[in-house]
């Protein structure tokens, strides 16, 4: 038997009927009634609803079969749709060719009348048909025809129903998403709003009522959701001074953007009056067609931001007036790269004119030759340690050839955004300072030297007084006379220290350079000081040989300053006790003392040149507070360091520690 041709335009056909899903749905009612009908009004047991697909029929609803497809080369529907205008009859399909050996005719389905109307849908594409069937043969009248067209019309129309409700549900299943969707974003959005650290509201209509307005923008008006549905002004009276309305009213009509930076507002806000800067914008909101439905206002707090730069902008100016007024240099260099920036009073202290430029090398070239590399190490260690700078040192100006005397403090600021750091500091002219110094140096050193020969031979002519009183046993004369050589002593003893001050200052100290135990100086020390110091518990520990290099005399000179100091500022008995060690590769030598003790404050000044504790205990002791600074000076030049650990009422320990001989 030959299976039915395939339709012309098959592949839309079954497009067409894919668009239908209705292939393997379940059995309908609707679609079982009409095969029901069918049967009934053709008087046949058999009545299906067959489409036919690819490679197969597909039954939506059989009456009276079982089977639910059938192969299509077997399908006598196939065989319909060939000729979709017209019904296909079959009487007896025993005696037709078409079908004689048709296994549904020959097999057990005994199929011998068939009368199938196709089922073409609205875009003319045959999708199957409507038949019935019989096993015995069969000639349908007029009416039965009839009836089967219009029952194959119910079919289609069912089916187009079927498919506008699948397209409905799925149009109302995307409607419900898209609404949930909406509902999502729109949560979104306000919750967005809600967060933004802007302040937001929406006003709408000539009187800008407040339609909405997010925490931050209720904030900043001092106000709740009570606003909600108000007129601006009506709501928030305490800002009619700052006439929002108006302008928002300009952007309503003209449908331009409006925004301000940095306004100072002054409004009661919770009851108190307040002062605030803010960033704010009214921003018309316009439909497709370009009409202003509505007033988005937003605002940004900026009064922390303003408030701290005015308070900045005014430290600054009061520095620039502080630094004008006490003619400082202001300058900075590139912790990097060594870029220098130098105000104009800098340019000027360096000689240079106030449009040149100036760069770092330059200025260091104009430092003295006796400074010049001190400045730059000390320079290039308080970068690299981060450690303060405060120099004294002379300068030759550039075009003028001035010599002045300047001081110099700076320190290191880190910008910590990873920006090179910046040392930066002041500049200040001492010139007079030091001129006054070496005046006072001058003064001293003459003055000292001057008395220094008729002191000598006073000396001596009270020796030899001395000598003559014992021979004629004067008694008396013999006792003023060693009297009077003590205080010759004294005195010599200060004009010693006042001329080595002057040495000092003028660089001109001389160090002897012998090698000798530490044991020895301290030696010496006990010597000198059994003699003078009578009343003292003095406690020397001697300690294993340490050899130094240096000048012996001049760290006897230390140490007894630092004994007579200690027997000096104690108390009636005074307590001292030297002791000598080993610290590393040094010798340590320490002056202990249970006397008045010194400030914390004062400690970091003690070795400067004329500086004495104020108070009254040093008040009544006598002095000129040079001997720790002649100290100082003697201990660096032999490259040792010096030191005091001190607490008032409890005493001082003070040290000194030089190198031991290699
Ligand atoms: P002077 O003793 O002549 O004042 P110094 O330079 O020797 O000068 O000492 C400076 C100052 O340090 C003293 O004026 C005193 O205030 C303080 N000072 C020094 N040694 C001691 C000490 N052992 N105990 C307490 N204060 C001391």
């Amino acid at each position: 038997m030959p299976a039915a041709p395939t339709t012309p335009n098959e592949s839309k056909r079954l497009a067409a009927l894919r668009s239908y899903n209705i292939l393997d749905t379940a059995t309908e009612e609707d679609f079982d009634e009409l095969t029901e009908l069918a049967s009934a009004i053709c008087s046949t047991p058999i009545a299906l609803i067959s489409f036919v697909d690819k490679d197969r029929q597909w039954f939506k609803s059989r009456h009276g079969l079982d089977v639910s497809e059938t192969d299509r080369a077997l399908s006598f529907c196939a065989h319909a749709i060939n000729s979709p205008t017209e019904i296909l009859e079959v009487e007896n399909a025993k005696e037709d060719k078409r079908f004689m050996d048709n296994v549904l005719v020959t097999g057990p389905m005994d199929i011998t009348f068939y009368a199938g109307v196709p089922l073409v849908d609205v875009s003319g594409a045959a999708l199957g048909s409507l038949c019935v069937i019989d096993s015995v043969q069969h000639k349908l009248n007029t009416i039965q025809r009839k009836a089967l067209k219009t029952l194959a019309r119910q079919v289609i129309d069912k089916l187009e129903l079927r498919r506008k409700v699948v397209e409905l549900d799925n149009t109302r299943t995307r409607i419900q998403r898209l609404n949930e969707l909406l509902v999502a974003k729109e949560r979104e959005a306000t919750q967005i709003i809600e967060h933004t650290p802007t302040a937001m509201a929406l006003h709408i209509g000539e009187d800008m009522e407040i339609r909405f307005a997010n925490k931050m923008m209720l904030g900043a008006w001092g106000k709740d959701e009570r606003v909600f549905g108000m007129n601006f002004k009506d709501a928030l009276p305490e800002l009619d001074k700052l006439d929002f309305p108006t302008t928002m009213r300009q952007v309503y009509r003209k449908g331009i953007h409006y925004e301000q930076k940095e306004a100072h507002m002054l409004y009661m806000h919770y009851g108190k009056l307040k002062e605030f800067y803010y960033n704010y914008a009214f921003t018309p909101l316009k439909l497709s067609d370009g009409s202003v439905w509505g007033v988005l206002n937003t605002a940004v707090d900026v009064t922390d931001i303003v408030k701290s730069r005015i308070a900045v902008e005014r430290a600054e100016e009061q520095l620039r007036l502080a630094v004008q007024s006490a003619q400082l240099g202001t300058w900075s260099i590139n912790a990097d790269t060594y870029e220098f920036d130098a105000s104009e009073r800098t340019k000027e202290l360096f000689g240079f004119l106030p449009d040149e430029v100036i760069t770092y090398e330059a200025a260091v070239n104009q430092i003295t030759e006796e400074y010049r590399d001190k400045v730059k190490k000390t320079v290039e260690a308080a970068i690299k340690e981060n450690r303060g700078f405060d120099m004294e040192y002379a300068i030759t100006g550039l075009h003028n050839g001035k010599l002045r005397w300047v001081r110099a403090t700076g320190k290191l600021y880190s910008s910590g955004d990873g920006k090179a750091a910046q040392f930066s500091g002041t500049l200040s002219d001492i010139t007079e300072r030091k001129q006054d110094e070496q005046r006072k140096n001058d003064f001293i050193g003459m003055v000292s030297h001057e008395l220094k020969t008729p002191l000598t031979s006073m000396k001596g002519y009270l020796q030899i007084i001395g000598q003559r009183a014992n021979k004629l046993g004067d008694v008396p004369i013999a006792d003023f006379t060693k009297k009077t050589q003590r205080q010759a002593d004294k005195m010599q003893a200060l004009v010693t220290g006042f001329l080595d001050v002057a040495r000092i200052t003028e660089g001109k100290i001389h160090l002897n350079n012998d090698v000798f135990d530490i044991n020895d100086v301290m030696r010496a020390a006990e010597d000198e000081l059994r003699v003078n110091c009578k009343g003292a518990h003095i406690t020397f520990r001697l300690c294993d040989s340490l050899l130094i290099n240096g000048d012996k005399d001049k760290m006897e000179q230390v140490l007894i300053n630092f004994i007579n100091n200690a027997i000096k500022y104690s108390a009636d008995e005074p307590e001292v006790t030297i002791t000598c060690s080993k610290d590393g590769d040094n010798a340590l030598v320490i002056v202990s003392d249970r006397g008045i003790g010194i400030p914390a404050a004062d400690i970091p000044y003690i070795f400067d040149r004329f500086y004495r504790v104020e108070n009254t205990h040093v008040k009544m002791i006598s002095g000129f507070g040079i001997g720790l600074y002649s100290c100082k000076e003697i201990i660096e030049h032999h490259g040792g360091t010096i030191g005091v650990k001190s607490e008032p009422g409890k005493g001082s320990d003070f040290w000194f520690s030089v190198p031991l001989s290699k």
